[in-house]
């Protein structure tokens, strides 16, 4: 835990933006996330600055700058072609919303500054003060500010809330999910007091909006350790906030089985769709998991592809109980081409779900019956057919309704089984029997 491994992995365009603020008499640090992620050697996803320089001032030093927001944020374009966020010290007012401040008010002091971040290692700073020496150079002579221990949490793996926890987390509620998923990232403990304080006041998460909480939970899943913190969340309470459905149907396997699929975000392996549906895998019914990712707000297509794991795996466990793959897996094709429009996709998914290692015994057999049927052009939706809905018309000599769909749909499951060869002929006289027999 040591300040040069920041100056060794400062950009020279965000050194530059440093410099620039001394240069104008002005304090400059990287604050926040990036101390942090510097410190254990990882690359930090953005580098934020901070300095006393109110955006006024910040656009007199960076004519260039672009933008302000009311919390004090100035992006400084550099000559890397990166906009770095430079904000002004401030201090939030209270929350009415236990999310956001209704006031800021701007601050000289970094100090101030750190105090309102949520956990000491996010309450780092690493930069020069306005009154230090001004032959000092403002990177290669900074230095680490660290109020809080966050070095030294960092270094004994604990997430520890800055201040009094019950505090912080009524403040903003968001800041509980944070620590999970801060905890999973560096597979961190939370400390006894702040662990106490979600524990109490897990509830207020329900209220988070569900875009903030499927925001969390991805970077839950997208981490190297979700397994422990999975576990943290549930304990706490968290899981039955914000997802009920997966707290009522809790087991003790689900964090470990979570992180046992794929890897991190950035790694080969990274399946972030096959954990979020390991996270599910034990609550039986599709609606429940699907309520639950639509209140998290997650895309239709993650909840579409959510479904299609499930179904995977449902029909490969069923194949694998009556002891062949074929028939399900000519059913998944259809299936397939229904959800997804496409009957190959279902070899694509059974290819994905057998390299999480999760899929059942019988889903190699069945995602070879799927390329066989593939390759052979084997029908799975109605225009795969070599007859029409019009065709169909004329031939029963009916009025068109739902039961052209319907019967569309019959001929599909019928000929992709080899019950009907499918040819005109065949297929329009195989329609006759099946309409005959279903008339009164
Ligand atoms: P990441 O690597 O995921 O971006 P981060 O720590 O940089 O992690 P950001 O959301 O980018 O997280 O926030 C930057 C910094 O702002 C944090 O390190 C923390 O100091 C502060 N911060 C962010 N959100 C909150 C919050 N809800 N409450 C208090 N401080 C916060
Ligand atoms: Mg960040």
């Amino acid at each position: 835990m040591n300040p040069a491994a920041i100056r060794a992995a400062l950009p020279a365009d965000v050194a530059g933006v440093m410099r620039a603020l001394r240069t104008a008499g002005f304090g400059a640090y990287v604050v926040g996330g990036a101390v942090r992620d510097a410190l254990v050697g990882r690359t930090p996803a953005d580098w934020d600055l901070a300095t006393e320089a109110t955006p006024d001032q910040m656009r007199i030093i960076f004519p260039n700058a672009e933008y302000e927001n009311r919390f004090g944020t100035v992006g400084v374009p550099t000559e890397a072609g990166i906009v770095r966020e430079v904000t002004t010290f401030r201090a939030d007012g209270a929350s009415s919303d236990a999310r956001r401040p209704d006031s800021i008010v701007f601050l000289q002091r970094i100090e101030g500054d750190l105090a309102r971040r949520d956990f000491t290692i996010n309450a780092m700073a690493f930069g020069l003060a306005p009154e230090s020496s001004r032959r000092l150079d403002p990177v290669t002579d900074s230095a680490l500010i660290d109020p809080y221990g966050g070095a030294e949490d960092l270094a004994a793996g604990i997430v520890r809330a800055v201040g009094d926890p019950a505090e912080r987390f009524r403040e903003d509620a968001l800041r509980m999910l944070r620590a999970i998923r801060f905890a999973a990232r560096f597979a961190l403990t939370i400390e006894p007091a702040t662990a106490a304080a979600i524990q109490r006041d897990a509830g207020l998460a329900a209220r988070l909006s569900g875009e903030r909480i499927g925001a969390e939970m991805d970077g839950v899943l997208a981490a190297a350790r979700p397994a422990l913190a999975l576990q943290i969340a549930y304990d706490l309470g968290l899981i039955a906030a914000i997802a009920p459905a997966l707290a009522a149907d809790w087991a003790d396997e689900i964090p470990k089985r979570v992180e046992s699929i794929g890897g991190a975000a950035g790694t080969p392996a990274y399946d972030p769709l096959g954990r979020l549906a390991e996270l599910f895998a034990q609550i039986v019914d599709d609606e429940d998991v699907a309520a639950t990712l639509e209140s998290w707000r997650r895309p239709r297509a993650t909840i579409h592809e959510i479904r299609t794991i499930r179904t995977i795996d449902r029909m490969s466990n069923e194949a694998e109980l009556a002891g062949g793959g074929r028939a399900r897996a000519i059913d998944l094709r259809i299936a397939a081409a229904i959800a997804n429009g496409d009957a190959r996709d279902a070899a694509r998914q059974l290819r994905r779900r057998i390299a999480t290692g999760r899929a059942s015994a019988c889903a190699t057999s069945m995602l070879a019956a799927c390329e066989a049927a593939d390759a052979d052009a084997l029908p799975a939706a109605a225009h795969d057919l070599a007859i029409d809905g019009d065709l169909l018309v004329a031939h029963c000599g009916e009025a068109p309704g739902a039961w052209v769909g319907e019967l569309l749909g019959q001929l599909v499951i019928d000929a992709a089984h080899g019950r009907v060869p499918n040819t005109a002929d065949a297929l329009l006289s195989r329609a006759a029997e099946v309409r005959r027999s279903s008339l009164p």
